[in-house]
This record gives C-alpha cells, sequence and structure tokens, in this order.
C-alpha cells in the first residue's frame, strides 16, 4: 500500500458564550486541523493536529507532506523517524510535532482500516472495553457570576453522570480560587472525583500555598500549576505538595518528557495525541512514564478525530499500577459547546453512564461524516 495524498482541512466553528482560562485570551471560535491521507488502495485515514490550524497546515503541506507520499502507511514509526529528522534543526517541539502528530494518527487510522482492527489491538491490545471520562469545563465565562456559574456547571456535569470534573481556577486571587473549588465540591458533594487547572497561571510559592488551600477539597489532581518551562520548580511544588501535580499539554516528544518523568517532576504527564507525537510518540512516552513511576493520562482538546485517537490510546495503556481494584487512567473529555467534536463523527463518542464504550470499529473506531466536514472548512 502506498500513500497517494495529504490533505489539510481547516475547520472552524464559532463560540456562542465565549469563554477564557487562566491564559487570558477569550475562546470565540474552535478550529482544528484534520488531515486526511488516501492512499493506492482506497484506504482513508484521518489524524488531527492541536493548536493553530493554518501552522499545522503550513508545515504539513511546505515540509511533510513530499516526504509522506509514496510511502507505505504500515512504515508508520520509519516515516515518524524520518519526518521529525526533517524538521529538528528547527522544530523540536510545538507546531512541527504537533504537524507530525496529525500524520502519525492518520497512517494509524490507516493500518488499523487495513488490517480491520481498531487502533488499540494494534498498539498492545484492550486493557478495557471503556474507559471513565471526566468533564473540562468551568471556564470563566460570565466575570460576575463566576463562582455560580461553576456550581451550576458542575452540578450538571455530575446530574449526567460524570463521575469526574476538571474545573479552570487562576482568578489573580487565591482566596477567591479556593473559595470557587470549595463551592463547588460542596454542590457535586463527596463522590464526584475534582481535579482543577491552572493552565500554568502561578509562581512557584503561589502554587503551593494554593495547592495546600486545596488539599482539604479532596482535589484529584493540581494541573499546570506553574510554567511549562520551569522543570525545577515543577520538582518543588510536586515534593512540597500532597495532590498530585499533573502537567505536560505544552511538552513534545521522548526528548521532551525524558527529564520531567526521569526527575518525577511531575506525578501525572499528559501528553497529548494530537501535539506530542501521535500514537507512535505517545506510547514511548507512557512507557517511560511507567518505566520511572509517573501516571500517564493524556490530555485531549480537539475535534471527534483527537477525541477518537485518545479513547484507542486510553484502551491500550496499563492500569498504573495494576491491581485488585485498580485506578485506570481516565478520559479528557472537554464539554464546552464544540460541534467539531460532537458531529464531526457519524457516531459520536458520548458519555454514558459515567463511562464511555471504546469504538470497536477499524482504526480510530469512527467515520468522518463528510457533509459536517465540507460544513465546517474554511480552508
Ligand atoms: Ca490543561
Amino acid at each position: 500500500m502506498k500513500v497517494t495524498d495529504v490533505t489539510c482541512h481547516i475547520l472552524q466553528s464559532k463560540v456562542d458564550r465565549p469563554f477564557t482560562s487562566a491564559r487570558g485570551w477569550l475562546y470565540g471560535t474552535r478550529s482544528s486541523c484534520v488531515v486526511e491521507i488516501a492512499t493506492d488502495e482506497g484506504i482513508t485515514g484521518f489524524g488531527e493536529c492541536y493548536g493553530p490550524a493554518a501552522v499545522a497546515k503550513a508545515v504539513i503541506d511546505t515540509q511533510l507532506k513530499p516526504r509522506v507520499i509514496g510511502r507505505d502507511p504500515f512504515d508508520v514509526e520509519v516515516v515518524w523517524e524520518d519526518l521529525y529528522n526533517r524538521i529538528k534543526d528547527y522544530g523540536l517541539a510545538g507546531m512541527t510535532i504537533s504537524a507530525i502528530s496529525g500524520i502519525d494518527i492518520a497512517l494509524w487510522d490507516i493500518v488499523g482500516r487495513a488490517a480491520g482492527k481498531p487502533v488499540h489491538k494494534l498498539i498492545g491490545g484492550a486493557y478495557r472495553d471503556e474507559v471513565v471520562p471526566y468533564a473540562t469545563g468551568l471556564y470563566f465565562i460570565d466575570m460576575d457570576r463566576l463562582i455560580e456559574e461553576a456550581v451550576e456547571e458542575a452540578t450538571d456535569y455530575a446530574r449526567q453522570g460524570f463521575r469526574a470534573i476538571k474545573m479552570k481556577i487562576g482568578l489573580g486571587d487565591l482566596k477567591l480560587d479556593a473559595a470557587r473549588v470549595a463551592a463547588v465540591r460542596r454542590a457535586i458533594g463527596p463522590g464526584v472525583k475534582l481535579a482543577v487547572d491552572a493552565n500554568h497561571c502561578f509562581s512557584v510559592p503561589n502554587a503551593i500555598r494554593l495547592g495546600r488551600m486545596l488539599e482539604e477539597h479532596d482535589v484529584l489532581w493540581f494541573e499546570e500549576p506553574i510554567s511549562p518551562e520551569d522543570h525545577d520548580g515543577y520538582v518543588e511544588v510536586t515534593r512540597a505538595l500532597d495532590v498530585a501535580v499533573a502537567g505536560g499539554e505544552n511538552d513534545f516528544t521522548r526528548w521532551g518528557f525524558r527529564d520531567i518523568i526521569a526527575r518525577k517532576a511531575m506525578d501525572i504527564v499528559q501528553p497529548d495525541l494530537c501535539a506530542a507525537g501521535g500514537f507512535s510518540e505517545c506510547r514511548k512516552i507512557a512507557t517511560l512514564a511507567s518505566a520511572f513511576g509517573v501516571e500517564c493520562v493524556p490530555h485531549a482538546w480537539g475535534s471527534a478525530i483527537g477525541l477518537a485517537a485518545t479513547v484507542q490510546f486510553l484502551a491500550a495503556l496499563p492500569d498504573q499500577p495494576p491491581a485488585l481494584r485498580p485506578m485506570p487512567p481516565m478520559l479528557e473529555f472537554e464539554q464546552t459547546p464544540n460541534p467539531l467534536r460532537d458531529h464531526l463523527a457519524t457516531t459520536p463518542i458520548a458519555q454514558k453512564g459515567g463511562v464511555v464504550k471504546v469504538p470497536g470499529g477499524p482504526g480510530l473506531g469512527i467515520e468522518i461524516d463528510r457533509k459536517v466536514l465540507q460544513q465546517y472548512k474554511v480552508a
């Protein structure tokens, strides 16, 4: 089998109620770079790149596409190494790796379709046939109702059946953050897990101060307390707090994660399938993490394609550690309104009764709705 074409679709949709996080910019639109790879055997695969879609498309169209055409999709890791070797002089991290990720995911989709198996059966097998999702939300929308809105949204997720929720924090006022987390914890009760995500807005001392304030609210993990470049700072925060510290959505490849993992700078690493290097590379990152006793719980924030890839990856991720009653890695299931997540697959990935079933169909296990693809395509 040979790759005959690589097409990047830029999809975009408007957000009805723009929201923000501690990063400070307003999300008024959602967009994705969807990678479609065609082969001479009529099998087509889809992948997705995290980050600015036009940048991913430019990297693929100008740097990567010519090196993928003519290749056998079954040589997926050979292709990965070749693409990385092509861009490493100027692109060790960031959008160049996102671009490779989209291609890698699409190639694995093709391999799965050719074999008639879901990707998780090809990368180790099914440790589970369902995953427990956590609802990511509780962004900052109405700045006058920050606590009320968070409580309403969290209560709604719990009512929908979610067993875990991740809320945004980082309001420039540690006491306000702590009060908001306390209000959400009171509203959802002790039975729903609650993680917090600061999108790296704190200094080391403030992260430690807030982390200690949050410990009484039974916080599952404290995500991105500080800036991703500061590995020494992560070591300090992780050692200082009882609550688990997570991060890694802004890190890339096995080399980017190597020192974080070897130093146990985080308790949980969160590579994104669509950013850190696709299936091929995230498997290596997960193996590295397992060797050092660090949990790997992937980050996910994209369309149905990225979500499906993450579900496939999670299905093949061992319990960390194995146990009579293990605590398997959870699926990040972002819940802000996004038609690219909800409608791009003909059968959307959905939470029911607190779990998401792992699709058993070939490849990523989803079929792309071409009408929806065209509807949201802007380039
Ligand atoms: Ca995050």
